[in-house]
């Protein structure tokens, strides 16, 4: 697997498996055991998400060395301030069963999400995560907590396909050392993504399906991708796009393709922000 430096020297494989959605317990275990077993070793959770010790059982009972995996989290908005960030954090490493975790992100950009930077500043001095990062950053926000925080992010998880690019928050994101990682890189199934004619046309060229382009289309951009299964034809669909390699001009069509917009959310929206913060994982 292809593998990313981050801002602080760790390598992060570039694909892996998304987990939003996947509540069944004996679906979410079978599908991340075809994972594994199929070459999978990034997996994308979060303590919203419900699923951690699903993940921690496979990939303990895997007999593959935990060092060979890089396992995501996230803190949910819930938790946010430093007292409850620790907690939290406790809470989702042993639903995990792990001594530390490879990423853990601010889900969102919600609530004392500076007191939640000094305590994961704190874990990650203290070694039991080995990068930082946010998720649904904007620009604004993303360059105040980088003015402001002693460890900067190491990735910032936001949509990204085809159809939403962010082709000029890539740019900044690049420029302050700060990795684009894709949600959504299947766009969730939205504009008919499966059956768009440029992402087919494009990837008859090379036998290969439009959601293999719609990936290989951010990796090419140097953005990290966690597509989102529960079957294992797309499974190894989604993970066997390394072999092939588009050209400027299948660049420029998909370029074309953008619409600077996302259909899925708009976290500039008061009532997206009051529904966000509104959803509880735990009794308070
Ligand atoms: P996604 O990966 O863009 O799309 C998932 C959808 O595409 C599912 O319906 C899946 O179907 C289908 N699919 C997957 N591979 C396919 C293929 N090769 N051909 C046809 N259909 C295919 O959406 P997502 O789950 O929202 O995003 C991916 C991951 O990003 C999430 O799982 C999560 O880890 C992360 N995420 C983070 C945030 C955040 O706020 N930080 C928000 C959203 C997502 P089946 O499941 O039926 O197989």
């Amino acid at each position: 697997m292809e593998t990313v430096t981050l801002n602080n020297g760790v390598a992060m494989p570039l694909l892996g498996l998304g987990m939003f959605q996947m509540r069944d317990k004996s679906e979410c275990a079978c599908i991340v055991n075809a994972a594994i077993r199929l070459g999978y070793r990034k997996f994308d959770t979060a303590a919203l998400y419900g699923n951690e010790a699903v993940l921690g059982e496979a990939i303990r009972r895997s007999g593959v060395a935990r060092e060979a995996f890089f396992v995501t989290s996230k803190l949910w908005v819930q938790d946010a301030g430093y007292d409850k960030t620790l907690q939290a954090f406790e809470r989702s490493l042993e639903a995990l069963g792990f001594d530390y975790l490879d990423a853990y992100l601010v889900h969102q950009p919600y609530g004392d999400y500076y007191g939640s930077w000094r305590a994961m500043e704190e874990l990650y001095a203290g070694g039991k995560i080995r990068a930082i990062g946010i998720s649904n950053f904007s620009p604004e926000r993303l360059t105040d907590l980088c003015l402001h925080a002693k460890v900067k992010p190491a990735v910032n998880q936001i949509e990204c396909h085809p159809f939403y690019q962010q082709r000029e928050y890539l740019r900044l994101m690049n420029t302050m050392d700060v990795r684009l990682e894709a949600w959504a890189p299947l766009a969730e199934g939205s504009h008919s993504i499966f059956t768009n004619p440029v992402l087919t046309a494009i990837g008859a060229q090379y036998g290969k399906t439009a959601a293999q382009v719609a990936l290989r289309f951010n990796l090419q951009r140097g953005i990290s991708v966690n597509p989102k299964t529960v079957h294992e034809d797309f499974l190894r669909e989604n993970l066997d796009v390394f072999d092939f390699v588009l050209d400027e001009r299948d660049m420029e069509q998909l370029a074309a393709l953008d619409t600077e917009r996302s259909e899925i959310i708009d976290h500039a929206n008061p009532s997206t922000v009051r529904m966000i913060c509104g959803c509880k994982i735990k009794s308070a």
